[in-house]
Order: structure tokens, then sequence, then C-alpha cells
């Protein structure tokens, strides 16, 4: 948590010049379309994805609970006021999460039969997520708040793939193990062609290996490849299948490909001291990012932290 405090205030201070203390009142929120009716909104936090059309508005991540007036009022404006359906979540990251309640809340699923009887009507919006994003609300670590019931996912599952049929699109959530935590999902939208990548995936850092969370390098690696196997670029342009990443800004498979191989190529390295029988001091001093540290690595020890995440979970002593 205290990692990912660290890089979600360092961005905010890089982005918007505010000072250490968190303060979302001067945050606006900005939506840019990506394709068709899909946008990804900025504001605090991680990047959100707003799908929306007859069905109603989906949701991928919902930031801090502090932006989430801002960001139901902008998804209002875009959708025509249609009512906020599904959430999904890509991990559970207090700036990917923070809004669940609140968009839960404001929200209304669609339900019928037995469903419906059973819930009383309005039961608020579903939430979906991995089912190990529910076992870490259930179990929050040290320095971690407790998840409020209604914030937490109502549909999980636990499987590789999962499916969702909404607004006239087929939606995959493929499940990704042991990369950024142990309970990330790529969420695909097949019509739109967009991939909603959480922080698998960003384009201002390093990626953060949550290893107290189940994180991996090899799972990071393997997501990108996931993503890189998905995504179709435009004959000879830019464009074609677009990627919304966990943090920073809309990219294409070429982004993704360059990325991939900056963490492939410093894994490799840290790889090789391993096999040198390198101690994690001497790895460090060795700095096998210092090349690609300029324009990953800014923040105050993001490389360090990069670097022996990498150490650690591929078995360095
Ligand atoms: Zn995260």
């Amino acid at each position: 948590v205290i990692g990912a405090a660290i890089v979600v205030v360092g961005a905010l201070a890089t982005a918007t010049g505010l000072a250490q203390q968190r303060n979302f009142d001067d945050v606006e929120v900005q939506a840019f379309q990506v394709q068709d009716n899909v946008y990804m909104l900025v504001g605090a936090g991680g990047n959100m994805t707003v799908q929306f059309g007859d069905d109603g508005v989906l949701v991928v991540d919902t930031q801090f609970a502090e932006m989430a007036d801002k960001l139901l009022a902008k998804i209002a404006e875009l959708s025509g006021g249609k009512p906020i359906r599904w959430v999904v979540n890509t991990h559970v990251h207090g700036d990917h999460v923070g809004g669940n309640e609140r968009f839960r809340r404001a929200g209304d699923a669609i339900v019928a039969g037995n469903v419906a009887v059973e819930v009383g009507g309005n039961a608020g919006a579903l939430i979906v997520a991995h089912e190990n994003v529910s076992l870490r609300m259930a179990r929050p670590g040290p320095n971690q708040p407790a998840t409020p019931a209604a914030a937490f996912p109502t549909d999980t599952f636990f499987d590789e793939q999962h499916e969702l049929y909404f607004n006239d699109e087929a939606l995959e959530f493929l499940y990704q193990p042991a990369a950024h935590t142990d309970g990330d999902i790529l969420v695909y939208f097949r019509r739109s062609d967009v991939i909603s990548t959480g922080d698998i995936y960003n384009t201002t850092g390093y990626p953060f290996v949550d290893v107290a969370r189940g994180g991996t390098i090899n799972g990071i690696i393997d997501g990108l490849n996931t993503i890189i196997r998905l995504t179709v670029p435009r004959d000879k342009q830019e464009g074609g299948t677009m990627v919304i990443p966990g943090h920073g800004r809309i990219s294409d498979e070429a982004d993704v490909v360059e990325y991939r191989d900056m963490v492939t190529i410093i894994r490799d390295r840290v790889q090789a001291m391993i096999d040198e029988d390198m101690t994690l001091d001497q790895v460090l001093a060795a700095v096998p990012s210092s090349d690609y540290d300029g324009r990953y690595g800014s923040t105050d020890g993001a490389p360090q932290r990069f670097v022996e995440a990498i150490y650690r979970t591929l078995g360095g002593q």
C-alpha cells in the first residue's frame, strides 16, 4: 500500500502540481473518446473506462471515492443520463476501487424474475472482479483501511475468463495470474476493439509489482504479451486496437510492444545477475535499469523498487 500510495501521490504531483496533501478539489475530470461509445476518464488515481448505450453504463475502475461526484457528473453528461449498470474492477488497489461504494449506490442493475424479488427492486450497480479482489478486500493488509460492504464485488469469478454481453458488445474479462497483484484482469471490448489493462500496463513509469499482494515480474510480462496478442494494428499506421492503460495516455500495440521489450530486457539483466549469485545490494549497485530510468524511473526510488521486485520474484536470495 505504501508503495502504491507513493506512486500515486508522485504521479498526481507531477501531473497537476499538487503538493503532498491529498486534495481532490481542484482535480478536473477529462474525458477522451477512445472508439465508438468507449471513453477514458482521467481524474485522480487510475484511469476509468466508460462504455454506454441503450442498456446503460458500464465502467471499469472507480478511482478514489472523493472523485465519484465529478466522475458521475461527467458520465451523465456523456451518456445522456443513462443508469450505471456495471462496475468492473481490474484489481484491488485503492486508486482503482475507491469509488466502488458510490458507484454501486448511484447505479441500478438490470434484474428480472426471481432475482428482482430477492433484491427488492433497485440493488444498485453490480460489481464484477476476480475472486482474489474480494479475498484481498476481506483481509486487508497493514495500513489498508477496511472495505465497506457495499464496495465489495457482487459478481466474482475464479476461472481464466469471464464474459458479459452489454450494449450489443461482447466483453471478455481475462484473468492474468500473479501479475501486478494476484487478482488482475484485462477488460476486452470486442466490438469497440479496446482493451482496458489496469496496472499491468501504464505509460508513466515502470510497472509496480505488488509482491505483497502476489504480483510477479513474469506475470506482468505474460500480461503484456496477452495484450500484444489481442491487439491488431491498423495497416501501416498508428491505431487499430486501442489500449487504455492503468495510468497515462491512450496507446496502441506499438506502445505496448516497446514497453514489453523494456520490461523484458531489464528482467533478463536481473536474471543474469542472479545466475551469477549477485546479492540484491550488488544488483542495485549495478543499476540494470540505468538506460531506461530517464524515461520510466523519474520518481524517487522507482528504479530501485522495480529492480528489487524483479530480483525477489525471480527467486534471488
Ligand atoms: Zn494498482
